[in-house]
């Protein structure tokens, strides 16, 4: 072993003691999927494959230089002027992925002496972006717009306040009280960042999100999304004021920076909203099987936490115990992934179980009945 990396094999052993560490693998085939977030299943439909495939004729492998360069294509704003409909905003900017938005539009936002004031269970991206912003970092507690208000009182600075919360919390299923946080934060005049990352495409009117559901347009200055769940591709954005646009497009560096996404996934994405746009109820309809599935897992006695979409956690607690459940789970034939502290708070290691349009109802129905069985013993 090279001496300078022998520091890395004591890191890893750490992480094994721990049950942290995690590799990359492929999952075994055959299993019935659990831990997709392509929740319409619209990675394989024909109609977002057959759109990539005409983007790809038609505009080449890659868009060959970054925005402001010369990588701007008509597919590029032919897709931001979907996005802002969807998102019933007047102007949406692409970037190349939802974690290159948050890096991007927090960096632009908020810097020295400004102060981000993030849900404690807001995801890496939005914590990485504000530690990057070189913003002070407040956390309030998890869906608690009362701490909110107080931390916002607090704060007496001069400095710009930014709140960044999810609407869909990607690891609990649960979902943030937009209504009461936009109005704290417009109170104390701060901008607000919602991420709809698992609500885009699957909550609200349409799949339009939570924001458009509680008709929260005016209030939140920023959504953001990705194009890499529900809709089945890969990419990210946010719908906003043509000012913040013009904004962003000059100082978002992870959106200067790098070379514009490629015309496949634009067109993909494209391809997406078109089916999304023919069928406005799938969204609803997903909700709706989630919520029985759900209701299952709770009476069989599981801990399925405050879930209220088609994400579902079972909350085991021990970083061994979720481990072992997977694997059991796995032999059973479900793939269901153990998620772990850092990603979770230490202590909440769970399950994590997203229902997607690849389910059938009956799937549905033996995979709750082996769950129940796999945790009861
Ligand atoms: C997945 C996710 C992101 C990052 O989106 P990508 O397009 O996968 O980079 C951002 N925020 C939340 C809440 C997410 O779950």
């Amino acid at each position: 072993m090279d001496s300078r990396e022998q520091w890395i094999e004591e890191e890893l052993e750490t992480l094994r003691q721990a049950q942290r560490f995690r590799r990359a693998a492929v999952p075994p085939p055959g299993l019935l999927n659990f831990s997709s977030n392509d929740y319409l299943d619209l990675a394989h439909h024909p109609d977002v494959i057959a759109a990539a495939e005409r983007t790809l004729r038609a505009a080449g492998a890659g868009a060959t230089a970054s925005r402001l360069v010369s990588g701007t294509l008509p597919l590029h704003e032919e897709l931001e002027a979907r996005l802002a409909r969807l998102k019933g905003y007047p102007a949406a900017l692409l970037f190349g992925s939802g974690y290159l938005a948050n890096l991007g539009i927090l960096g632009a936002l908020v810097g020295r002496g400004d102060t981000v004031f993030a849900d404690r269970l807001a995801h890496a991206s939005l914590m990485d972006a504000a530690v990057l912003s070189r913003a002070a970092l407040c956390r309030f507690r998890h869906n608690d717009p009362q701490h909110l208000d107080e931390l916002l009182q607090k704060a007496s600075g001069a400095g710009r306040k930014l709140v960044v919360t999810e609407s869909v919390f990607s690891m609990d299923g649960d979902l943030a009280p937009l209504p009461e946080l936009a109005a704290v934060a417009q109170q104390h005049g701060a901008l607000l960042l919602v991420d709809e990352a698992h609500a885009t495409g699957v909550c609200g009117p349409g799949g339009s999100g939570l924001i458009r559901e509680h008709k929260l347009e005016a209030a939140v200055n920023l959504s953001m999304g990705t194009l890499s769940k529900a809709l089945g591709g890969y990419g990210g954005f946010v719908a906003c004021s043509a000012a913040m646009r013009a904004l962003l497009v000059n100082r978002a560096r992870a959106f200067i920076y790098t070379t514009a996404p490629p015309p496949a996934a634009v067109g993909a994405a494209l391809g997406a909203l078109d089916v999304l746009e023919k069928n406005p109820g799938w969204g609803a309809e997903l909700l709706r099987r989630a919520a029985a599935f759900r209701g299952r897992l709770r009476a069989a006695g599981l801990d399925v936490m405050q879930s209220a979409s088609q994400i579902i956690p079972v909350q085991v607690g021990a970083n061994a115990r979720a481990l072992a459940l997977a694997e059991e789970l796995r032999a059973a034939g479900l793939l269901a992934i153990a998620i772990r502290p850092p990603t979770v708070p230490e202590g909440t290691a769970r399950l994590r179980l997203s229902v997607t349009r690849a389910h059938s109802e009956g799937d549905l129905v033996r995979a709750a009945e082996i769950i129940r069985r796999v945790c009861s013993l």
